[in-house]
Protein backbone atom coordinates (compact mmCIF):
# COMPACT_ATOMS: atom_id res chain seq x y z
CA UNK A 1 0.00 0.00 0.00
CA UNK A 2 2.76 2.57 1.15
CA UNK A 3 4.89 1.46 -1.75
CA UNK A 4 2.62 1.50 -4.19
CA UNK A 5 1.62 5.44 -3.10
CA UNK A 6 5.65 5.97 -3.29
CA UNK A 7 5.47 4.62 -6.70
CA UNK A 8 2.25 6.79 -7.93
CA UNK A 9 3.71 10.00 -6.19
CA UNK A 10 5.23 11.88 -9.02
CA UNK A 11 7.29 14.25 -7.27
CA UNK A 12 8.82 11.58 -5.17
CA UNK A 13 9.60 9.67 -8.54
CA UNK A 14 11.33 12.52 -10.15
CA UNK A 15 13.54 12.85 -7.34
CA UNK A 16 14.93 9.51 -8.21
CA UNK A 17 18.30 9.99 -10.59
CA UNK A 18 16.93 6.71 -11.95
CA UNK A 19 13.66 8.39 -13.05
CA UNK A 20 15.74 11.48 -13.39
CA UNK A 21 17.75 9.68 -16.51
CA UNK A 22 14.76 7.63 -18.00
CA UNK A 23 12.69 10.68 -18.30
CA UNK A 24 15.47 13.05 -20.16
CA UNK A 25 16.74 9.90 -22.22
CA UNK A 26 12.85 9.67 -23.88
CA UNK A 27 12.56 13.37 -23.97
CA UNK A 28 15.58 13.64 -25.89
CA UNK A 29 14.70 11.20 -28.06
CA UNK A 30 10.78 11.92 -28.35
CA UNK A 31 11.48 15.77 -29.33
CA UNK A 32 13.81 15.71 -32.33
CA UNK A 33 12.38 12.88 -33.58
CA UNK A 34 8.75 14.14 -33.32
CA UNK A 35 9.93 17.09 -34.57
CA UNK A 36 11.48 15.87 -37.86
CA UNK A 37 8.48 13.45 -38.04
CA UNK A 38 5.75 17.00 -38.21
CA UNK A 39 8.32 17.82 -40.84
CA UNK A 40 8.42 14.66 -43.00
CA UNK A 41 4.68 14.84 -42.33
CA UNK A 42 4.15 18.28 -43.66
CA UNK A 43 5.81 17.75 -46.49
CA UNK A 44 4.82 14.87 -47.60
CA UNK A 45 0.99 16.10 -47.42
CA UNK A 46 2.61 18.78 -49.22
CA UNK A 47 3.74 16.83 -52.38
CA UNK A 48 0.65 14.62 -51.94
CA UNK A 49 -1.37 17.84 -52.50
CA UNK A 50 0.20 18.67 -55.11
CA UNK A 51 0.45 15.57 -56.75
CA UNK A 52 -2.99 15.00 -56.47
CA UNK A 53 -3.97 18.41 -57.97
CA UNK A 54 -2.09 17.79 -60.84
CA UNK A 55 -3.51 14.35 -61.86
CA UNK A 56 -7.22 15.30 -60.84
CA UNK A 57 -6.47 18.18 -63.09
CA UNK A 58 -4.62 16.04 -65.62
CA UNK A 59 -7.70 13.83 -65.29
CA UNK A 60 -10.65 16.02 -65.87
CA UNK A 61 -8.52 17.35 -68.59
CA UNK A 62 -8.63 13.58 -70.59
CA UNK A 63 -12.18 13.31 -69.85
CA UNK A 64 -12.96 16.72 -71.13
CA UNK A 65 -10.95 16.12 -74.52
CA UNK A 66 -12.38 12.70 -75.23
CA UNK A 67 -16.20 13.80 -74.54
CA UNK A 68 -15.25 16.48 -76.83
CA UNK A 69 -13.89 14.32 -79.37
CA UNK A 70 -16.63 11.61 -78.98
CA UNK A 71 -19.13 14.65 -79.48
CA UNK A 72 -17.41 15.81 -82.44
CA UNK A 73 -17.01 11.94 -84.09
CA UNK A 74 -21.35 11.80 -83.15
CA UNK A 75 -22.08 14.94 -85.17
CA UNK A 76 -19.63 14.28 -88.26
CA UNK A 77 -21.54 10.75 -88.26
CA UNK A 78 -24.61 12.88 -88.13
CA UNK A 79 -23.14 14.83 -90.76
CA UNK A 80 -22.84 12.18 -93.03
CA UNK A 81 -26.06 10.96 -92.44
CA UNK A 82 -27.28 14.15 -93.71
CA UNK A 83 -25.89 13.97 -96.99
CA UNK A 84 -27.23 10.60 -97.80
CA UNK A 85 -29.60 10.76 -100.88
CA UNK A 86 -32.46 9.27 -99.15
CA UNK A 87 -32.72 12.46 -96.79
CA UNK A 88 -32.09 15.00 -99.23
CA UNK A 89 -33.91 13.88 -102.19
CA UNK A 90 -37.20 13.41 -99.16
CA UNK A 91 -36.42 16.54 -97.61
CA UNK A 92 -36.35 18.47 -101.26
CA UNK A 93 -39.52 16.68 -102.72
CA UNK A 94 -41.59 17.44 -99.61
CA UNK A 95 -40.46 20.84 -99.47
CA UNK A 96 -41.11 21.37 -103.15
CA UNK A 97 -44.53 20.05 -103.46
CA UNK A 98 -46.33 19.76 -100.10
CA UNK A 99 -45.12 23.20 -98.03
CA UNK A 100 -47.83 23.63 -95.87
CA UNK A 101 -48.87 20.37 -95.02
CA UNK A 102 -47.13 18.94 -91.52
CA UNK A 103 -48.26 15.40 -91.53
CA UNK A 104 -47.60 14.45 -94.85
CA UNK A 105 -44.31 11.88 -94.27
CA UNK A 106 -41.85 10.41 -96.22
CA UNK A 107 -42.01 6.49 -96.31
CA UNK A 108 -39.16 5.67 -97.60
CA UNK A 109 -36.98 8.55 -95.73
CA UNK A 110 -38.78 7.18 -92.11
CA UNK A 111 -37.81 3.24 -92.82
CA UNK A 112 -34.32 5.02 -93.39
CA UNK A 113 -34.16 6.70 -90.47
CA UNK A 114 -35.51 3.52 -88.30
CA UNK A 115 -32.83 1.54 -90.09
CA UNK A 116 -30.02 4.02 -89.59
CA UNK A 117 -30.96 4.05 -85.89
CA UNK A 118 -31.21 0.36 -85.35
CA UNK A 119 -27.73 -0.12 -87.07
CA UNK A 120 -26.18 2.55 -85.28
CA UNK A 121 -25.82 2.06 -80.98
CA UNK A 122 -25.25 5.76 -79.86
CA UNK A 123 -28.19 6.77 -81.53
CA UNK A 124 -31.63 6.44 -80.14
CA UNK A 125 -33.57 8.81 -82.13
CA UNK A 126 -33.18 10.68 -85.91
CA UNK A 127 -35.57 13.46 -87.12
CA UNK A 128 -35.76 15.60 -90.12
CA UNK A 129 -37.12 18.63 -90.16
CA UNK A 130 -37.66 21.22 -92.42
CA UNK A 131 -36.50 24.72 -92.51
CA UNK A 132 -38.92 25.95 -90.12
CA UNK A 133 -38.54 23.09 -87.44
CA UNK A 134 -42.25 20.83 -88.36
CA UNK A 135 -41.15 17.63 -88.09
CA UNK A 136 -40.66 15.76 -91.58
CA UNK A 137 -39.62 11.96 -90.22
CA UNK A 138 -38.52 10.39 -87.56
CA UNK A 139 -37.42 7.14 -86.17
CA UNK A 140 -39.55 7.57 -83.14
CA UNK A 141 -43.10 7.12 -82.92
CA UNK A 142 -43.35 10.16 -80.32
CA UNK A 143 -40.58 12.06 -81.98
CA UNK A 144 -38.89 14.94 -79.72
CA UNK A 145 -39.82 18.51 -80.77
CA UNK A 146 -36.77 19.92 -81.90
CA UNK A 147 -35.91 23.63 -81.89
CA UNK A 148 -33.54 24.90 -84.59
CA UNK A 149 -31.50 27.84 -84.18
CA UNK A 150 -32.75 31.04 -85.57
CA UNK A 151 -29.69 31.36 -87.80
CA UNK A 152 -27.36 27.89 -88.76
CA UNK A 153 -23.92 29.16 -87.63
CA UNK A 154 -21.48 29.69 -90.35
CA UNK A 155 -19.48 26.94 -88.87
CA UNK A 156 -22.49 24.42 -88.87
CA UNK A 157 -22.47 23.92 -92.38
CA UNK A 158 -19.26 21.86 -92.12
CA UNK A 159 -19.53 20.96 -87.76
CA UNK A 160 -23.12 21.07 -87.02
CA UNK A 161 -24.61 22.29 -83.76
CA UNK A 162 -25.41 20.95 -80.52
CA UNK A 163 -29.39 21.44 -79.95
CA UNK A 164 -29.38 20.58 -75.90
CA UNK A 165 -27.28 20.24 -73.27
CA UNK A 166 -26.58 16.64 -72.05
CA UNK A 167 -29.53 15.30 -69.75
CA UNK A 168 -30.94 12.58 -68.29
CA UNK A 169 -33.54 11.49 -70.22
CA UNK A 170 -36.25 10.01 -67.29
CA UNK A 171 -38.48 7.77 -70.57
CA UNK A 172 -35.19 6.22 -71.60
CA UNK A 173 -33.14 5.75 -68.34
CA UNK A 174 -30.45 7.18 -70.14
CA UNK A 175 -27.99 10.32 -70.68
CA UNK A 176 -28.98 11.69 -73.83
CA UNK A 177 -27.43 14.49 -75.89
CA UNK A 178 -29.37 16.38 -78.87
CA UNK A 179 -27.19 17.39 -82.05
CA UNK A 180 -28.40 18.57 -85.50
CA UNK A 181 -27.21 19.31 -88.84
CA UNK A 182 -28.42 21.30 -91.73
CA UNK A 183 -29.25 18.95 -94.31
CA UNK A 184 -28.08 20.96 -97.84
CA UNK A 185 -29.25 20.58 -101.10
CA UNK A 186 -26.77 19.87 -104.11
CA UNK A 187 -26.43 23.54 -104.79
CA UNK A 188 -25.96 24.08 -100.74
CA UNK A 189 -29.33 25.34 -100.15
CA UNK A 190 -30.34 24.60 -96.51
CA UNK A 191 -33.48 22.16 -97.03
CA UNK A 192 -33.95 21.73 -93.02
CA UNK A 193 -31.84 19.49 -90.70
CA UNK A 194 -31.77 16.28 -89.57
CA UNK A 195 -31.22 16.02 -85.69
CA UNK A 196 -29.95 13.00 -83.75
CA UNK A 197 -30.69 12.18 -79.93
CA UNK A 198 -28.03 9.90 -78.81
CA UNK A 199 -27.04 7.83 -75.69
CA UNK A 200 -24.24 9.51 -73.70
CA UNK A 201 -23.24 6.08 -72.34
CA UNK A 202 -21.42 5.32 -75.61
CA UNK A 203 -18.63 7.49 -74.37
CA UNK A 204 -18.00 5.55 -71.31
CA UNK A 205 -15.47 3.28 -72.65
CA UNK A 206 -13.42 6.19 -73.69
CA UNK A 207 -13.44 7.60 -70.21
CA UNK A 208 -12.47 4.69 -68.93
CA UNK A 209 -9.32 4.79 -71.15
CA UNK A 210 -8.21 8.02 -69.92
CA UNK A 211 -8.82 7.39 -66.59
CA UNK A 212 -6.33 4.35 -66.36
CA UNK A 213 -2.99 6.63 -65.66
CA UNK A 214 -3.50 8.16 -63.48
CA UNK A 215 -5.75 6.38 -61.79
CA UNK A 216 -8.95 8.04 -60.91
CA UNK A 217 -12.62 8.72 -61.38
CA UNK A 218 -14.02 10.76 -63.54
CA UNK A 219 -18.33 11.81 -63.67
CA UNK A 220 -20.21 14.44 -65.91
CA UNK A 221 -22.82 16.50 -64.71
CA UNK A 222 -25.43 18.26 -66.36
CA UNK A 223 -25.91 22.14 -65.02
CA UNK A 224 -27.97 20.98 -61.73
CA UNK A 225 -25.35 18.11 -60.87
CA UNK A 226 -26.80 15.46 -61.66
CA UNK A 227 -24.33 12.69 -62.98
CA UNK A 228 -24.97 11.51 -66.44
CA UNK A 229 -22.20 9.36 -67.37
CA UNK A 230 -18.90 8.43 -65.94
CA UNK A 231 -16.10 5.70 -65.15
CA UNK A 232 -18.49 4.39 -62.12
CA UNK A 233 -22.09 3.35 -62.82
CA UNK A 234 -24.91 5.62 -63.27
CA UNK A 235 -28.84 4.46 -62.50
CA UNK A 236 -31.83 6.68 -62.76
CA UNK A 237 -31.28 7.24 -58.49
CA UNK A 238 -27.91 8.11 -58.92
CA UNK A 239 -28.64 11.50 -56.48
CA UNK A 240 -27.29 14.57 -57.98
CA UNK A 241 -24.16 15.91 -56.10
CA UNK A 242 -25.30 18.57 -53.42
CA UNK A 243 -25.39 22.30 -54.43
CA UNK A 244 -22.85 23.89 -51.96
CA UNK A 245 -20.38 21.48 -53.74
CA UNK A 246 -21.54 22.32 -56.78
CA UNK A 247 -21.23 25.97 -56.53
CA UNK A 248 -18.11 25.29 -55.25
CA UNK A 249 -16.82 23.71 -57.70
CA UNK A 250 -17.89 25.78 -60.23
CA UNK A 251 -16.52 28.70 -58.21
CA UNK A 252 -12.63 27.29 -58.23
CA UNK A 253 -12.05 25.33 -61.17
CA UNK A 254 -9.29 23.24 -61.03
CA UNK A 255 -8.81 23.76 -56.98
CA UNK A 256 -8.93 20.24 -55.68
CA UNK A 257 -11.25 20.11 -52.30
CA UNK A 258 -12.49 17.53 -50.16
CA UNK A 259 -16.31 16.84 -50.32
CA UNK A 260 -18.44 13.41 -50.16
CA UNK A 261 -19.56 11.91 -53.68
CA UNK A 262 -23.14 11.22 -54.37
CA UNK A 263 -21.91 7.71 -53.46
CA UNK A 264 -21.08 8.94 -50.15
CA UNK A 265 -17.65 8.24 -50.34
CA UNK A 266 -15.23 10.90 -49.10
CA UNK A 267 -13.36 11.90 -51.99
CA UNK A 268 -10.77 14.95 -53.46
CA UNK A 269 -12.17 16.15 -56.63
CA UNK A 270 -11.64 18.90 -59.09
CA UNK A 271 -13.89 20.21 -61.63
CA UNK A 272 -12.74 21.49 -65.05
CA UNK A 273 -15.51 23.80 -66.49
CA UNK A 274 -13.58 25.70 -68.61
CA UNK A 275 -15.68 25.83 -71.85
CA UNK A 276 -19.05 25.05 -70.99
CA UNK A 277 -21.29 25.20 -67.85
CA UNK A 278 -23.74 22.97 -69.29
CA UNK A 279 -21.73 19.99 -68.55
CA UNK A 280 -19.54 19.66 -65.50
CA UNK A 281 -16.13 17.23 -66.29
CA UNK A 282 -15.70 16.21 -62.56
CA UNK A 283 -12.37 14.19 -61.45
CA UNK A 284 -12.34 11.95 -58.17
CA UNK A 285 -9.81 10.28 -56.40
CA UNK A 286 -10.67 8.72 -52.81
CA UNK A 287 -8.98 10.42 -49.69
CA UNK A 288 -8.65 6.72 -48.44
CA UNK A 289 -6.39 5.99 -51.41
CA UNK A 290 -4.51 9.35 -51.72
CA UNK A 291 -3.76 9.37 -47.92
CA UNK A 292 -2.46 5.69 -47.99
CA UNK A 293 1.13 5.99 -48.69
CA UNK A 294 0.59 9.05 -46.07
CA UNK A 295 -0.78 7.27 -43.51
CA UNK A 296 1.62 3.86 -44.09
CA UNK A 297 4.56 6.27 -43.38
CA UNK A 298 3.28 7.65 -40.16
CA UNK A 299 2.59 4.28 -38.69
CA UNK A 300 6.02 3.53 -39.72
CA UNK A 301 7.45 6.61 -38.35
CA UNK A 302 5.42 6.61 -35.11
CA UNK A 303 6.59 2.91 -34.41
CA UNK A 304 9.75 3.55 -35.37
CA UNK A 305 9.85 6.70 -32.65
CA UNK A 306 8.25 4.62 -30.28
CA UNK A 307 10.40 1.37 -30.37
CA UNK A 308 13.21 4.33 -30.22
CA UNK A 309 12.42 5.34 -27.07
CA UNK A 310 11.31 2.16 -25.61
CA UNK A 311 14.86 1.14 -26.41
CA UNK A 312 16.31 4.17 -25.27
CA UNK A 313 13.82 4.48 -22.07
CA UNK A 314 15.22 0.53 -21.67
CA UNK A 315 18.80 1.56 -21.89
CA UNK A 316 18.59 4.62 -19.38
CA UNK A 317 16.98 2.68 -17.15
CA UNK A 318 20.37 0.09 -17.24
CA UNK A 319 22.49 3.06 -16.67
CA UNK A 320 20.81 4.85 -14.03
CA UNK A 321 20.41 1.45 -12.23
CA UNK A 322 24.37 0.85 -13.10
CA UNK A 323 24.49 4.52 -11.27
CA UNK A 324 22.14 4.43 -8.77
CA UNK A 325 22.31 0.56 -7.16
CA UNK A 326 25.93 1.44 -5.93
CA UNK A 327 24.75 4.50 -4.53
CA UNK A 328 22.23 2.58 -2.45
CA UNK A 329 24.67 0.30 -1.75
CA UNK A 330 27.03 2.97 -0.38
CA UNK A 331 24.60 4.77 1.74
CA UNK A 332 23.72 1.55 3.18
CA UNK A 333 26.76 1.08 3.83
CA UNK A 334 27.17 4.62 5.45
CA UNK A 335 24.36 4.10 7.82
CA UNK A 336 25.73 1.02 8.97
CA UNK A 337 28.95 2.61 9.36
CA UNK A 338 27.29 5.94 11.07
CA UNK A 339 25.67 2.90 13.43
CA UNK A 340 28.80 1.82 14.25
CA UNK A 341 29.70 -1.24 12.28
CA UNK A 342 32.52 -1.04 10.18
CA UNK A 343 32.62 -4.81 9.14
CA UNK A 344 31.62 -3.13 5.70
CA UNK A 345 33.28 -4.04 2.59
CA UNK A 346 31.60 -2.98 -1.06
CA UNK A 347 32.86 -4.64 -3.79
CA UNK A 348 34.69 -1.84 -6.27
CA UNK A 349 35.39 -4.22 -9.75
CA UNK A 350 34.43 -1.32 -11.94
CA UNK A 351 37.03 0.95 -13.29
CA UNK A 352 34.49 4.53 -13.38
CA UNK A 353 33.75 7.60 -11.14
CA UNK A 354 31.78 5.06 -9.17
CA UNK A 355 34.31 2.59 -9.03
CA UNK A 356 36.63 5.09 -8.03
CA UNK A 357 34.11 6.22 -5.02
CA UNK A 358 33.46 2.65 -3.93
CA UNK A 359 37.52 2.23 -3.33
CA UNK A 360 37.73 5.38 -1.61
CA UNK A 361 35.14 4.01 0.44
CA UNK A 362 36.06 0.91 1.17
CA UNK A 363 39.92 2.57 2.07
CA UNK A 364 38.03 5.22 4.51
CA UNK A 365 36.37 2.34 6.08
CA UNK A 366 39.36 0.47 6.35
CA UNK A 367 41.07 3.67 8.32
CA UNK A 368 38.02 3.66 10.47
CA UNK A 369 38.79 0.25 11.18
CA UNK A 370 42.50 0.39 12.08
CA UNK A 371 41.99 3.56 14.00
CA UNK A 372 39.00 1.88 16.22
CA UNK A 373 41.37 -1.20 16.73
CA UNK A 374 44.32 0.86 17.73
CA UNK A 375 41.82 3.51 20.01
CA UNK A 376 40.32 0.06 21.92
CA UNK A 377 43.35 -1.29 22.44
CA UNK A 378 45.12 1.59 23.81
CA UNK A 379 41.80 2.15 25.53
CA UNK A 380 41.95 -1.51 27.27
CA UNK A 381 45.65 -0.80 28.34
CA UNK A 382 44.47 1.95 29.57
CA UNK A 383 42.25 -0.16 31.75
CA UNK A 384 44.85 -2.24 32.89
CA UNK A 385 46.89 0.18 33.95
CA UNK A 386 44.57 1.67 35.85
CA UNK A 387 43.46 -1.63 37.60
CA UNK A 388 47.23 -2.81 38.36
CA UNK A 389 47.82 1.10 39.58
CA UNK A 390 44.87 0.69 41.75
CA UNK A 391 45.89 -2.40 43.07
CA UNK A 392 49.48 -1.07 44.10
CA UNK A 393 47.34 1.70 45.67
CA UNK A 394 45.74 -0.88 48.23
CA UNK A 395 48.19 -3.39 48.34
CA UNK A 396 51.22 -4.17 50.29
CA UNK A 397 54.44 -4.35 48.35
CA UNK A 398 55.78 -6.83 50.32
CA UNK A 399 53.39 -9.07 51.47
CA UNK A 400 50.31 -8.72 48.76
CA UNK A 401 47.95 -7.85 51.73
CA UNK A 402 45.63 -4.86 51.82
CA UNK A 403 47.76 -1.50 53.12
CA UNK A 404 46.82 0.45 55.66
CA UNK A 405 44.95 2.93 53.67
CA UNK A 406 42.66 0.63 52.54
CA UNK A 407 42.38 -1.22 55.92
CA UNK A 408 41.21 2.21 56.84
CA UNK A 409 38.82 2.46 53.99
CA UNK A 410 37.30 -1.13 54.82
CA UNK A 411 36.66 -0.21 58.93
CA UNK A 412 34.95 2.95 57.72
CA UNK A 413 32.97 0.74 55.33
CA UNK A 414 32.38 -1.77 58.01
CA UNK A 415 31.27 0.63 60.55
CA UNK A 416 29.06 2.32 57.84
CA UNK A 417 27.22 -1.19 57.60
CA UNK A 418 27.25 -1.57 61.50
CA UNK A 419 25.38 1.14 62.08
CA UNK A 420 22.72 0.59 59.21
CA UNK A 421 22.07 -3.12 59.61
CA UNK A 422 23.36 -3.45 63.37
CA UNK A 423 25.15 -6.93 61.94
CA UNK A 424 28.42 -7.07 64.35
CA UNK A 425 31.80 -7.49 62.52
CA UNK A 426 35.11 -8.32 64.44
CA UNK A 427 38.84 -7.53 64.04
CA UNK A 428 41.96 -9.18 64.66
CA UNK A 429 44.92 -7.89 65.17
CA UNK A 430 48.24 -10.29 65.12
CA UNK A 431 52.14 -9.61 65.74
CA UNK A 432 54.33 -11.84 65.41
CA UNK A 433 56.28 -12.63 68.69
CA UNK A 434 59.95 -12.08 68.77
CA UNK A 435 60.21 -10.77 65.29
CA UNK A 436 63.43 -8.26 66.56
CA UNK A 437 65.63 -10.88 67.55
CA UNK A 438 64.37 -13.19 64.08
CA UNK A 439 65.99 -10.33 62.30
CA UNK A 440 68.87 -9.71 64.27
CA UNK A 441 69.90 -13.60 64.22
CA UNK A 442 69.03 -14.43 60.34
CA UNK A 443 68.80 -11.40 58.90
CA UNK A 444 66.15 -9.10 57.24
CA UNK A 445 65.61 -11.11 54.00
CA UNK A 446 64.43 -14.09 56.30
CA UNK A 447 62.67 -11.73 58.38
CA UNK A 448 61.27 -10.98 55.17
CA UNK A 449 60.34 -14.35 54.11
CA UNK A 450 58.57 -14.86 57.43
CA UNK A 451 56.36 -12.03 57.22
CA UNK A 452 55.40 -13.39 53.60
CA UNK A 453 55.10 -16.39 54.60
CA UNK A 454 52.71 -15.64 57.70
CA UNK A 455 50.74 -13.42 55.30
CA UNK A 456 49.83 -16.04 52.90
CA UNK A 457 48.35 -18.04 56.14
CA UNK A 458 46.42 -15.33 57.01
CA UNK A 459 45.15 -15.06 53.26
CA UNK A 460 44.44 -18.43 53.21
CA UNK A 461 42.78 -18.88 56.45
CA UNK A 462 39.90 -15.98 55.76
CA UNK A 463 36.76 -16.24 53.74
CA UNK A 464 35.98 -13.91 50.53
CA UNK A 465 33.91 -11.47 52.67
CA UNK A 466 36.76 -11.07 54.82
CA UNK A 467 39.77 -9.00 54.45
CA UNK A 468 43.24 -9.05 55.99
CA UNK A 469 46.05 -6.43 55.91
CA UNK A 470 49.61 -5.73 56.66
CA UNK A 471 48.58 -2.82 59.53
CA UNK A 472 53.04 -2.07 59.91
CA UNK A 473 56.08 -3.77 60.42
CA UNK A 474 55.19 -7.71 61.69
CA UNK A 475 51.79 -6.79 62.45
CA UNK A 476 48.71 -7.18 60.84
CA UNK A 477 44.84 -6.53 60.79
CA UNK A 478 41.97 -8.95 60.29
CA UNK A 479 38.45 -8.14 59.70
CA UNK A 480 35.89 -10.52 60.28
CA UNK A 481 32.61 -9.45 58.38
CA UNK A 482 29.41 -10.45 59.90
CA UNK A 483 31.15 -12.18 62.95
CA UNK A 484 30.41 -12.12 66.47
CA UNK A 485 33.15 -12.31 69.46
CA UNK A 486 33.04 -15.84 69.54
CA UNK A 487 33.62 -16.57 65.84
CA UNK A 488 36.53 -14.45 65.89
CA UNK A 489 37.95 -16.10 68.45
CA UNK A 490 37.42 -19.41 66.99
CA UNK A 491 39.03 -18.18 63.48
CA UNK A 492 42.12 -16.47 65.86
CA UNK A 493 42.94 -19.55 67.61
CA UNK A 494 42.48 -21.56 64.01
CA UNK A 495 44.84 -18.78 62.32
CA UNK A 496 47.48 -18.88 65.74
CA UNK A 497 47.85 -22.37 65.38
CA UNK A 498 48.36 -22.26 61.64
CA UNK A 499 51.72 -19.77 62.32
CA UNK A 500 52.67 -21.77 64.91
CA UNK A 501 52.67 -25.16 63.06
CA UNK A 502 53.71 -24.11 60.14
CA UNK A 503 57.43 -24.73 58.65
CA UNK A 504 60.29 -21.58 58.69
CA UNK A 505 64.05 -21.17 57.45
CA UNK A 506 65.58 -23.74 55.71
CA UNK A 507 65.29 -27.46 56.75
CA UNK A 508 68.56 -27.71 57.88
CA UNK A 509 67.88 -24.74 60.55
CA UNK A 510 64.02 -24.27 61.31
CA UNK A 511 63.07 -21.67 62.92
CA UNK A 512 59.66 -21.47 65.35
CA UNK A 513 57.67 -18.46 64.71
CA UNK A 514 54.50 -17.78 66.49
CA UNK A 515 51.75 -14.40 66.73
CA UNK A 516 49.92 -13.14 69.53
CA UNK A 517 46.63 -11.99 69.02
CA UNK A 518 44.04 -9.47 70.09
CA UNK A 519 39.80 -9.66 68.99
CA UNK A 520 37.75 -6.85 69.54
CA UNK A 521 34.45 -6.79 68.15
CA UNK A 522 32.53 -3.88 67.12
CA UNK A 523 30.38 -2.32 69.51
CA UNK A 524 27.29 0.32 69.52
CA UNK A 525 29.90 2.73 70.89
CA UNK A 526 32.09 2.76 68.15
CA UNK A 527 31.80 5.58 66.18
CA UNK A 528 35.35 5.16 63.92
CA UNK A 529 37.84 2.40 62.84
CA UNK A 530 39.87 3.60 65.61
CA UNK A 531 37.80 2.69 68.38
CA UNK A 532 37.91 -0.78 67.48
CA UNK A 533 41.39 -0.99 66.40
CA UNK A 534 42.52 0.56 70.09
CA UNK A 535 40.42 -2.30 71.76
CA UNK A 536 41.48 -5.12 69.33
CA UNK A 537 45.41 -3.41 70.19
CA UNK A 538 44.91 -3.41 73.68
CA UNK A 539 43.85 -7.24 73.30
CA UNK A 540 47.28 -7.96 71.77
CA UNK A 541 48.93 -6.28 74.41
CA UNK A 542 47.38 -8.61 76.84
CA UNK A 543 48.25 -11.69 74.95
CA UNK A 544 51.88 -10.48 74.46
CA UNK A 545 51.88 -9.75 78.70
CA UNK A 546 50.24 -13.09 79.00
CA UNK A 547 53.19 -15.33 76.98
CA UNK A 548 52.76 -14.59 73.59
CA UNK A 549 51.48 -17.16 71.03
CA UNK A 550 47.92 -16.89 72.31
CA UNK A 551 44.52 -15.33 71.68
CA UNK A 552 43.17 -12.60 73.60
CA UNK A 553 39.64 -11.11 73.77
CA UNK A 554 39.29 -7.10 74.43
CA UNK A 555 35.96 -7.19 77.11
P1 LIG B 1 57.55 -8.68 70.77
O1 LIG B 1 57.50 -10.14 70.94
O2 LIG B 1 57.35 -7.91 72.03
O3 LIG B 1 56.71 -8.19 69.68
O4 LIG B 1 59.03 -8.41 70.40
P2 LIG B 1 59.51 -7.98 68.98
O5 LIG B 1 60.94 -8.15 68.87
O6 LIG B 1 58.76 -8.76 67.90
O7 LIG B 1 59.10 -6.48 68.89
P3 LIG B 1 59.81 -5.14 68.41
O8 LIG B 1 58.83 -4.07 68.27
O9 LIG B 1 60.89 -4.87 69.38
O10 LIG B 1 60.55 -5.49 67.07
C1 LIG B 1 59.94 -5.44 65.87
C2 LIG B 1 60.94 -5.65 64.84
O11 LIG B 1 60.41 -5.96 63.57
C3 LIG B 1 61.79 -4.43 64.61
C4 LIG B 1 62.12 -4.37 63.22
O12 LIG B 1 63.46 -4.57 62.89
C5 LIG B 1 61.37 -5.58 62.62
N1 LIG B 1 60.76 -5.20 61.39
C6 LIG B 1 59.81 -4.25 61.17
N2 LIG B 1 59.44 -4.23 59.86
C7 LIG B 1 60.22 -5.19 59.23
C8 LIG B 1 60.32 -5.63 57.90
O13 LIG B 1 59.62 -5.18 57.03
N3 LIG B 1 61.20 -6.63 57.63
C9 LIG B 1 61.99 -7.20 58.59
N4 LIG B 1 62.84 -8.20 58.27
N5 LIG B 1 61.92 -6.79 59.81
C10 LIG B 1 61.03 -5.79 60.16
MG1 LIG C 1 55.34 -5.28 66.93
MG1 LIG D 1 56.54 -8.45 67.70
Amino acid sequence: MLSGHRETDPVRFLKSIRSKIVVFAILATLVPSLGLGLMTFRHNQHVIDEKVTYELRSLAGYARREFDLWTQERIHDVRSLSTSSVVIDGLDAIAHRLTADDSIEAPALVLYLRSVCARLTPLLELTVVDTHGHIVASSAATPAPVQLPEVWPQSAITEGVILAPPYWDEARAVPTLTVAVPVLSIDNEILGALAAVLDLRAVQPQLKDATKLPPGEVILLDAQGRPLVGTLPITSHSMPLQADVLRRLHAQPGQPFAFQSFDRRDVLGVADTSREQSVTVMALKDRVDVYAVWRALRNQLLMLIGGLSLLVGLLAYRIGRSIVLPLQRLIGAAEHIAGGNLAMQLPAARDDEIGRLTRAFNQMTDSLRRGRAEIEAASRALRRQNQLLERLSITDGLTGLYNRRKLDEILTDQIARYQRSRRSFSVLMLDIDHFKPLNDSHGHLLGDEVLVHVADILAQSIRSVDFAARYGGEEFVIVLAETTAQDALDTAERIRAKVADACYGTPEQRISVTVSVGVAECREADATAEAVIARADQALYQAKDAGRNRVHYAA
